[in-house]
């Protein structure tokens, strides 16, 4: 999937998306760019398309790193056990 920029999920860093999830400390995230709730969106590049944000989280959480709901509702993402070790051991932060 791709937006006007040609912004790419698969182009998309998920380190600091699970950085910025970790930061939250099992509060919920959105997608959507607000104040009123954590939201992943400062952990993309700027002016990512919303679908893209959505459709990258949708890939994190096939892959079990991430919990939420893909079907266009806020997403309510939290990051499982999985995704809070998958950057510490990759990285060593
Ligand atoms: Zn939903």
């Amino acid at each position: 999937m791709s937006g006007p920029k040609g912004v790419q999920c698969k182009h998309i860093a998920e380190e600091p998306i699970l950085r910025l999830l970790r930061s939250f400390d099992g509060k919920w995230a959105t997608w959507r760019d607000t104040d009123l709730m954590p939201t992943v969106v400062p952990a993309f590049p700027a002016g990512t398309p919303a679908k893209v944000v959505m459709a990258k989280m949708a890939s994190l959480i096939r892959r079990g790193l991430v919990d939420g709901c893909t079907c266009g509702c806020r997403g309510d993402y939290v990051l499982t056990d999985r995704g809070a070790e998958w950057p510490r051991r990759r990285y060593g932060a």
